[in-house]
Order: structure tokens, then C-alpha cells, then sequence
């Protein structure tokens, strides 16, 4: 799917819309740009995500001199987009695959965003680039998830690296890790227990799993993805800051945009956070995993 089809609840709601707004008013003034705000606001692309986007938007209509509210449609697209990277590299997106030697991959997230989808998806979608990718079952603490991603790993044709319900995951993890060195793996992708409830276990938890890994490889973890589901709106945004303060998150994984009207939640993440959208789910199956663009993103809104 791209994203012009995995984003069809937003897209139309957001250009419907908009173009609705550029159809009533015609000529750009103050009233357009208020309800302009309120528009943005309903997709959830955060309050001052949308402060500084009108901000700049008055600034680009006055500079260029543009009085037509529909030329301005384009200038929104610039700036969204703009405003996503801020003053970084537009390649901050991309996954740190190291060549050559064993890459880590820590993936977090809580019960029901997608975390064992995406990490099934990821897997397929880095072996069809080639790399030799081993996953490590360490959430052992919700029932069914070490068999659930089993099956992902089965789907991927990925070996799968588990122990029983209820050990140490940072046990878990080491194995995996000697596993992956032993097949001269490329990647390792570890999953990680979800509870959200207990901050303080949480972050022992992830502390301890942090410290075997970089014991054994000391560059890693080269990743820590969060999934965050797309669908809870603000709920994700307050996930993505309680688990930011528990461990260093390297980017998100924003799963079911594809059911939710609301996407404009990734350039909140990224604008409020200074957290990067890595890969966006746009779909269940196994290729429905986005490296995520904010050009691309964008245009989707649009198209
Ligand atoms: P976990 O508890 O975080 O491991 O969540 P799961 O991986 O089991 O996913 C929970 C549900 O969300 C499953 O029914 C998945 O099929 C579904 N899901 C995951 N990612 C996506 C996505 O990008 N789009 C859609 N529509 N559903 C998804």
C-alpha cells in the first residue's frame, strides 16, 4: 500500500476539509486562518505543531503576497513538511543498520499498539533486503506473545529465539544475542514486555535488558523503536513521553494509520518530542510496513 491508499480516512478528512475551507472563504484573512487552526487541531497534529504552522504560513502569504486562499494549499504542504524536520537532515528516518557486523534492534511499546505485527513486518521486510535477521521473544511476561511472534517469524522465515512464559527476558535477550553472533545474523530484533502500569518496573526492566546488550555489543542497541498506535490520538503522544523519560527512544513506529482519520499525531511526535517517525503500519499484512517520509506523508494528506 502507499500512502495515498493506507491513508485514506485521513486524507479525506483532512483535503476534504481543507478544500472546503479554500472553497468558502477564497480570500486569505484572519477567519481563514482560525478555522484553518481548528482543522489541524481535529487531525491531531498538536497545539503548537499548529501554533507555529500558522505562524509561518502568515509569514509565507505575506512575503509572497498571496490574497487566493487556494495557493495557499501548497504553501501548508511546504510548511508541514518543513516543520518536520526542523533543522535536520531529511534522512533522520532511516534505520541505523550497521554493515558488516550485528546490528540491535530494541522494540517497545504497550500490549495492543502493534508491537508484534511491526516486528514481524520489519523482519520480512529486512530480509527482503537481503539481511540475515533473527528475532529474540523478549516479552515474556503477556500470555501468547512468545507463540504470536513465533508465527510472525515462521511467516517472515526468520529464526525465532525464545525461552518459556514468565524468564528473564534480559536471559532471553543474551540468548538471542549469542544465537545471532553464532549465525553471523545481521540484525537482531528484540521484543520487549508492554506493561505500562509499573513506570518503575518498566524501567528496570529496559535497564537491565539495555546493560546485557551493551555488554555484549557495546554499540548497541543501535535502534529503540517505539510502536505507537496511530488510532489513540493523544494517548499516544503521552505513551511516546513516559517512555522516552524510561529509556532513550530512537524513533516510533506508528502503526494503524490506516484506520484512523487523526495522522496529523506524527508531526505532533516529532515537532513536540524530537522524536522521529521511523516506519508507519498502513495495514495487518506482512508488507504493509512504510519506511516512513514526511514528504511522501504529506502528499498523502493531500493527493
Ligand atoms: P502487540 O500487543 O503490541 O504485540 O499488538 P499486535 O501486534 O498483536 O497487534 C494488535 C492488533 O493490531 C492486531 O490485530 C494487528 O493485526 C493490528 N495491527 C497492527 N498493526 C496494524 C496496522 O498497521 N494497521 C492495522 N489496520 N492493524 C494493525
Amino acid at each position: 500500500k502507499t500512502y495515498k491508499q493506507g491513508m485514506e480516512k485521513t486524507r479525506n478528512s483532512f483535503s476534504g476539509k481543507i478544500n472546503d475551507l479554500i472553497a468558502r472563504y477564497r480570500k486569505v484573512d484572519e477567519d481563514f486562518f482560525e478555522e484553518l487552526e481548528e482543522v489541524l487541531i481535529s487531525a491531531d497534529v498538536g497545539v503548537s505543531t499548529v501554533m507555529d504552522l500558522i505562524d509561518e504560513l502568515k509569514m509565507e502569504v505575506k512575503r509572497r503576497n498571496i490574497k487566493d486562499s487556494a495557493e495557499v494549499k501548497e504553501v501548508i504542504s511546504e510548511k508541514l513538511v518543513e516543520i518536520y524536520y526542523g533543522d535536520d537532515d531529511e534522512d533522520l528516518e532511516e534505520l541505523n543498520i550497521q554493515n558488516g557486523e550485528l546490528s540491535i534492534i530494541l522494540v517497545v511499546g504497550v500490549n495492543g499498539a502493534g508491537k508484534t505485527t511491526s516486528i514481524g513486518k520489519l523482519a520480512y521486510k529486512l530480509k527482503q533486503e537481503g539481511k540475515n535477521v533473527v528475532l529474540a521473544a523478549g516479552d515474556t511476561f503477556r500470555a501468547g506473545a512468545i507463540e504470536q511472534l513465533d508465527v510472525w517469524g515462521e511467516r517472515a522465515g526468520v529464526d525465532v529465539i525464545k525461552q518459556s512464559e514468565g524468564s528473564d527476558p534480559a536471559a532471553v535477550i543474551f540468548d538471542g544475542i549469542k544465537s545471532a553472533k553464532s549465525r553471523n545474523a545481521d540484525v537482531l530484533i528484540c521484543d520487549t514486555a508492554g506493561r505500562l502500569q509499573n513506570k518503575v518496573n518498566l524501567m528496570n526492566e529496559l535497564a537491565k535488558v539495555k546493560r546485557v546488550i551493551e555488554r555484549e555489543v557495546p554499540s548497541a542497541p543501535h535502534e529503540v523503536l517505539l510502536v505507537l498506535d496511530a488510532t489513540t490520538g493523544q494517548n499516544a503522544m503521552s505513551q511516546a513521553k513516559t517512555f522516552s523519560e524510561a529509556t532513550d527512544v530512537s524513533g516510533i513506529v506508528l502503526t494503524k494509520l490506516d484506520g484512523t482519520a487523526k495522522g496529523g499525531i506524527v508531526l505532533a511526535i516529532r515537532n513536540e518530542l524530537q522524536i522521529p517517525v521511523k516506519f508507519a503500519g498502513l495495514g495487518e499484512k506482512m508488507e504493509d510496513l512504510r519506511e516512513f517520509n514526511a514528504h511522501a506523508f504529506v502528499y498523502g494528506l493531500f493527493a
